[in-house]
């Protein structure tokens, strides 16, 4: 197994140990060069939060047990190598599903607590750490119950801890009902990107998830042009194939596939798939919330350089004329991706001490690394900054220390509580 980030920059070596069990952990880690080292899922972060600053990853993958299922009250104790997927898989079909799933299900549930991950319902369930009941932290050599009741300094450090408190090891989380596996959906295409806006706020009236495809490479008339996808769990099955099929990315090309003329081909050609009028249909649930793990290794499209995602929030009172600066300099600077995401983020609260999403509006996109996107990415975070905007952990590889300190005020909190241990590339480029 290569130990990278999923956008595959920076490219820093790491080591990897590899524990089965959680009493493996201690032997490992004293046998291990000088200890130091960073707890890592599966690489589906895109930047360094998942890369340890001393080259030395504890990989939690094969901590993959189910521990306790109660389908009474709801909720499941897993280890924390367990993929979002894979729990899924055992608890859809007994009328259960994950109250927030991000958009990939191949994110490990101790990924998902260290980034305080969130999904198309943000409005309504807010993050994944408000579903955690408790969990169980490896930390300084010792196991740790941590909950709102038990140790809940460390609880909330833990979640949206970058990974820096300890090795979660084991979590239990709170499941909601569903009837079955279907998602009724709405697909919406609008013209400008206010639209986007009245659609998010008339749609999350009814709807619990919503999010919206963005072209943003069209100038004139086209600019901010989008789709949005409403959805909610189906009351009743109806016969559509609830299997993904699987496709695979062979291999690297030296170059990147996505560049102007790609990109403007092929947002065009989705634009015209999608009807003119809005039109209600039914999805499994893996294609409506994990369409891109229908293509194994599809980070390979961006060639041997990798990308980098920029992924911001901006409060509700800012978001509109940010998002338009934005989406203005994206055009113009002729970069960017087939994947440009829009979504609301609501009140609800995470316990978490650094979680990302605030109430206003999320841009994610992703941008082939090359020589001008550090232009690029300057001007984007000048409209976040003064926009009262933060970016994300989970997705970057770029964000200065200055600006991380001032969005997240709490930094210093999680460093008090950081394990002496472990320490990751991200964070010691952000905390200097
Ligand atoms: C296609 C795609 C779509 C995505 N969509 C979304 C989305 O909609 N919303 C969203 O929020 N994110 C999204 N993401 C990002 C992804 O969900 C997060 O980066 C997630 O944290 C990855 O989980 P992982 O298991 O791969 O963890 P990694 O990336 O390996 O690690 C993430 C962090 O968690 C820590 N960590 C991992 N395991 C443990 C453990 N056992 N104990 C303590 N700390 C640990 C690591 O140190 C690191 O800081 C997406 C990613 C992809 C590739």
């Amino acid at each position: 197994m290569k130990i990278e980030s999923w956008g595959r920059y920076p490219k820093l070596p790491q080591k990897g140990l590899f524990p089965d069990w959680q009493q493996q952990i201690a032997a490992m880690l004293n046998a291990a060069s000088d200890g130091r080292f960073l707890p890592f899922g599966n690489g589906r972060s895109y930047g360094d939060v998942c890369l340890a600053e001393s080259g030395q990853v504890l990989v939690s993958r094969g901590l993959d047990r189910f521990i306790k299922l109660d389908r009474e009250q709801g909720f499941v104790r897993v280890e924390a190598g367990l993929t979002l997927g894979e729990i899924l898989a055992v608890i859809v079909p007994l009328g259960w599903f994950l109250p927030v799933v991000p958009g990939t299900r191949l994110a490990t549930v101790g990924g998902a607590i260290g980034n305080d991950v969130h999904g198309k319902n943000h409005h309504v369930r807010g993050t994944f750490g408000c579903h955690v009941r408790r969990l169980w932290l490896w930390r300084e050599g010792q196991l740790l119950e941590c909950s709102p009741a038990v140790n809940n300094e460390l609880f909330r450090a833990t979640i949206g801890g970058l990974g820096l408190t300890g090795i979660i090891v084991e979590a239990e989380l709170a499941l909601m009902p569903v009837q079955n596996g279907q998602i009724d959906t709405v697909t919406h295409r609008f013209d400008r990107l206010e639209e986007f806006f009245s659609l998010a706020q008339q749609y999350d009236v009814s709807y619990e998830y919503g999010v919206a495809w963005i072209d943003c490479v069209s100038r004139g008339s086209q600019r901010g042009r989008g789709v949005y996808f409403a959805g909610n769990h189906a009351r009743y099955r109806s016969e559509i194939d609830i299997q993904q099929r699987q496709l695979n990315f062979p291999l690297t090309p030296p170059v990147s596939l996505v560049n102007s003329l790609s990109l403007k081909a092929f947002n065009e050609f989705y634009w015209h798939t999608k009807p003119a009028h809005p039109k209600a249909g039914r999805a499994s649930y893996l294609s409506y919330f994990f369409p891109l793990d229908g293509i194994l290794h599809w980070n390979r499209m961006y060639g041997r350089a990798g990308f980098q995602q920029y992924q911001c929030v901006i409060p509700l009172a800012n978001s509109e004329a940010a998002m338009a600066e934005m989406l203005e300099s994206i055009s113009a600077s002729g970069s960017g991706s087939f994947l440009a995401v829009l979504k609301q983020c609501g009140e609800v609260e995470s316990p978490g001490l650094l979680s990302f999403p605030l109430h206003g509006t999320s841009l994610a996109l992703d941008f082939p690394n090359g020589r001008k996107l550090g232009r690029l990415f300057q001007r984007l975070d000048d409209i976040t900054r003064a926009a009262d905007g933060r970016l994300y952990p989970a997705k970057d590889a770029h964000m200065t220390a200055a600006d991380f300190q001032q969005a997240y005020p709490q930094w210093q909190q999680l460093e008090a509580l950081r394990d002496p241990a472990i320490c990751s590339h991200f964070w010691r480029r952000v905390s200097a």
